[in-house]
């Protein structure tokens, strides 16, 4: 697989980025719309900063409608910190480029398709029944 040229790093990384601001802005609208007033607070606190530590601090919070976004933001931050730090791209398992095609169908993909299939096999995700 060819690594990532500049322009398609630079593609996905500003995908990366809008998706983030999306899933912040779903995040908050979902908190503020909370019964629970330290949710709906917490929504506000989040407005005003650019640092989120979500999962620490949402850990005791109610806040089963906003788990996937703040799963997923979490996966495009770390894509994020990636292509910061140069790393994006490479396979975490293996140090494979992961390739364009992969990475434009899944942008926040941290492994090259080989090694996605082994994690998964070993894991048992979503495989087939072992009984
Ligand atoms: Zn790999």
């Amino acid at each position: 697989m060819d690594p990532l040229t500049d322009s398609e790093r630079d593609a996905l990384s500003r995908r990366l980025a809008a998706r983030r601001e999306e899933l912040r802005e779903e995040v908050q609208t979902q908190l503020a719309k909370s019964e629970d007033p330290r949710v709906a607070g917490f929504a506000n606190e989040l407005a005003a900063t650019e640092d989120w530590v979500l999962a620490d601090i949402l850990a005791d919070m109610d806040i089963a409608m906003v788990t996937r976004d703040i799963a997923e933001l979490g996966d495009v931050e770390a894509a994020l910190d990636r292509v910061a730090s140069g790393s994006y791209g490479t396979c975490s398992n293996c140090g494979e480029p992961i390739g364009w095609p992969r990475l434009n169908a899944q942008p926040i993909a941290q492994r090259c398709i080989r090694c996605q299939e082994a994690f998964e096999a070993s894991h048992g995700k979503q495989g087939p029944p072992t009984l």
